[in-house]
């Protein structure tokens, strides 16, 4: 299947031919057509199948409409480690290239005040590891009402940190109205509760 059949923006595409990229991978053919049609999709897949971009793609393509407001990002991604937080940014980076998409990055280890600069400026894309996330939220720089795709991302390595209570405090943050896509690359059952409890109707694709 070409990638101009998933019904990716001719943005997104041309970022696409760009990277060099002849077909997409089984997550992707599966993932981004019902991300596109915003449902909420349950992607069970390891690192290395090119689960990245069968979020990214369809984010960047959805974003093209409308635009953010101060302190209210439209679209957040959590990942476990400030590593994997910063590889998601450069993905936006490379597949965004002919898109006005705003990113910011919230990780720990960097200071307050450019991060709280950026959220002050508005942004579509809000990349962050939780503990960062619940900080700023606390401090009263963020709000979530305006989030209208959560991507849970790494959700098994997530449990390993102990991160499951920051989740779903986040996760009831978030307008129920949001679209939900949520990776793992395994499923162990408080995985499984998880997406019970957050995820609305998911497509499930397996990989
Ligand atoms: P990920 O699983 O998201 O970490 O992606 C693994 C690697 O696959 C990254 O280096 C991507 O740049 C690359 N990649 C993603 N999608 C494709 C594709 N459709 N064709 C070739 N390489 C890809």
């Amino acid at each position: 299947m070409p990638f101009s059949d998933l019904g990716l923006s001719a943005k997104v595409l041309s970022a696409v031919e760009a990277a060099g990229y002849t077909e997409p991978t089984p997550i992707q053919a599966q993932a981004i057509p019902h991300a596109l049609e915003r449902k909420d999709v349950l992607g069970i897949a390891q690192t290395g199948t090119g689960k990245t971009a069968s979020f990214v793609l369809p984010m960047l393509t959805l974003l093209e409409k409308g635009r953010a407001r101060a302190r209210m990002p439209r679209t957040l991604i959590l990942e476990p480690t400030r590593e994997l937080a910063a590889q998601v940014e450069e993905n936006f980076t490379k597949y965004g290239a002919n898109s006005k998409v705003d990113v910011a990055l919230l990780i720990g280890g960097v200071s307050f005040d450019e991060q709280i600069k950026k959220l002050d400026r508005g942004v579509d894309v809000l990349i962050a590891t939780p503990g960062r996330l619940l900080d700023h939220f606390e401090r009263g720089r963020l709000l979530m009402t305006g989030v209208e795709i959560l991507v849970i991302d790494e959700a098994d390595r997530m449990l390993d940190m102990g991160f499951i209570p920051d989740i779903e405090r986040i996760c009831k943050m978030i307008p129920f109205t949001r679209q939900t896509l949520f990776f793992s690359a395994t499923m162990p059952p408080e995985i499984t509760r998880l997406t019970e409890q957050f995820l609305q109707n998911p497509v499930r694709v397996e990989v």
